[in-house]
């Protein structure tokens, strides 16, 4: 959305570059201060929501307009706004890079039939520049892979890497270099799908097996965390209890001279429905001192 956002209020990605250039003009401050208040209130919006699982969001809202919400939901509706905006606006393919756990879990997840973003190797090289002219087939007469060497697919490439030197733990399969690479071998006519998803297996022509052990390990091992979960949820008790030591005062003396400590229970009902708590005593305590 971010990204989106900015190539509608500033253009593609060459005209980005030539505003950031030039000294600041009406038309600049314009679109950059445009561009920051829609960030913000994406920001915003993300952050209120965020808090909105926690906190009744039909109240929230409200309450934060009226300043009547309380002191801890401005704190992290604020806080989720200043982090989305900074990571989402200015650190961008740093947080995939070197804060995202992702990254560094799929490299131990994936084998060779993982079916990932792969540019074709065999196909596309020797790559290298070309007579627009050139049909497939005299491309490929004169030596010439299906590479142009056109460097689109590292321009679109959110996290700046270049997919064509293998896969990299930077890679967030979003899949916009394969777009790219389609538009590019649309326009000079040749077949679709130098970058696609693939496997490693199928690249070097051998079969693909879907079914295999990492893959069921992977099955069970999310089939017992779901029934884990389940559980959980059906087993909760929808009720919160309580019983806090009065500070005040450590003990009473009662007059017969037995001591008594004073607590204050707190019964928090976490159901849709009324109930009803019954509260019962079911042993006592003599103190001798
Ligand atoms: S977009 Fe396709 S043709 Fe252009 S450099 Fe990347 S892989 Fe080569
Ligand atoms: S899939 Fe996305 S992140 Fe991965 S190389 Fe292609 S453009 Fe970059």
């Amino acid at each position: 959305m971010f990204i989106w956002l900015e190539h509608r209020i500033e253009g593609p990605r060459n005209k980005r570059i030539k505003l950031d250039n030039q000294p600041l003009t009406g038309e600049k401050l314009r679109r950059k201060t445009l561009k920051h208040i829609a960030w913000l209130l994406i920001a915003f919006a993300t952050g209120a929501t965020f808090v909105g699982y926690f906190t009744p969001i039909r109240d929230l809202m409200p309450d934060l307009a009226t300043l009547q919400a309380h002191g801890w939901s401005y704190f992290w509706v604020g806080f989720f706004t200043v982090f989305t905006y900074l990571n989402a606006g200015w650190l961008r393919e740093q947080v995939c890079i070197y804060m995202c756990p992702y990254a560094r879990f799929q490299s131990v997840m994936f084998d060779r039939d993982t079916l990932i973003v792969s540019y074709d190797t065999a196909r596309g090289e020797p790559r290298g520049r070309r007579k627009r002219s050139l049909s497939h087939e005299e491309a490929r007469a004169e030596g010439h892979g299906d590479c142009i060497d056109c460097d689109l697919c590292v321009q679109v490439c959110p996290t700046g890497i270049d997919i064509r030197d293998g896969l990299q733990y930077e890679c967030i399969t979003c899949a916009a270099c394969i777009d790219a690479c389609d538009s590019v071998m649309d326009k000079m006519g040749y077949p679709r799908g130098l970058i696609r998803y693939t496997t490693e297996n199928a690249l070097e022509g051998k079969p693909t097996h879907i079914l295999r052990p990492r893959l069921i390990g992977y099955l069970v091992a999310l089939l017992v965390m779901i029934g884990a979960f389940a559980w959980a949820v059906n087993d909760r008790m929808p009720l919160n209890f309580e019983a806090e030591r009065e500070r005040t005062e450590l003990y009473q003396v009662t007059r017969d001279g037995q001591i008594s400590n004073v607590y204050n229970l707190i019964v928090r009902n976490l159901d849709k429905r009324d109930h009803t708590y019954q509260l019962r005593r079911f042993r006592s305590c003599r103190a001798d001192t």
